[in-house]
């Protein structure tokens, strides 16, 4: 089954159906002799994105069933802003945390809350192999930190402290998730004005 109704998306691998257990393996880096290989992978990100999820703040490869270090991810919801993310890692400036829900295309009908540094130093390769340092804080850090779990094989739902809710249907989902945004708009005002 797929669709609105489970919350499951043709072409996204989720927790409750991952036969060769690709979201919770660790990706390694990909070297420049095989960057070759980033080009379909990041196409068929964003393919599935604008084609089937129809938005979302960030998708991760292995979500698509491919093992590689590679996300895109936007700061503010919007296409425009999309970023393409390779070979990504971070860590954290001060030891400020900050508490929200989060939900995730590959955890179908659950959303988790849990903490993330409130601002990060990143570095990771565009598509083209260049080197991008950033420092990011609010929204655009709490997705980043999302997508580098995916890397790591990390799900939200895997977190020790994680407050794990479930739904029994999607509109019960759907209106949790209103919220979730409403709340991200408040927290994060800077950062969402769409
Ligand atoms: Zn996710």
């Amino acid at each position: 089954m797929s669709g609105f109704a489970s919350q499951e998306y043709e072409g996204i691998v989720t927790c409750d159906k991952d036969p060769t257990n690709v979201l919770r393996q660790r990706t390694r880096p990909i070297m420049m002799d095989e960057w070759d290989s980033t080009h379909a992978t990041v196409q068929r990100l964003l393919d599935i994105r604008e084609n089937v999820l129809r938005g979302g703040a960030g998708l991760a490869a292995p979500q698509i069933g491919i093992n590689h270090p590679i996300f895109i991810y936007t700061p503010d919801r919007t296409t425009e802003s999309l970023r393409i993310v390779i070979n990504p890692s971070f860590e954290p400036i001060g030891d400020r945390t900050i508490e929200g829900y989060e939900a995730c295309f590959s955890e179908p009908l659950r959303c988790a809350k849990l903490k993330r540094w409130e601002k990060i130093k990143v570095i990771y390769q565009t598509k083209d192999g260049e080197v991008v340092e950033d420092v990011l804080d609010g929204f655009a850090a709490k997705v980043f930190q999302h997508e580098m779990d995916h890397l790591n094989g990390i799900l939200t739902i895997d977190h020790k402290d994680a407050e794990v809710l479930s739904f029994t249907n999607a509109q019960s989902f759907q209106d949790h998730m209103q919220q979730i945004h409403e709340e991200d708009s408040k927290r994060y005002p800077r950062r969402l004005k769409v």
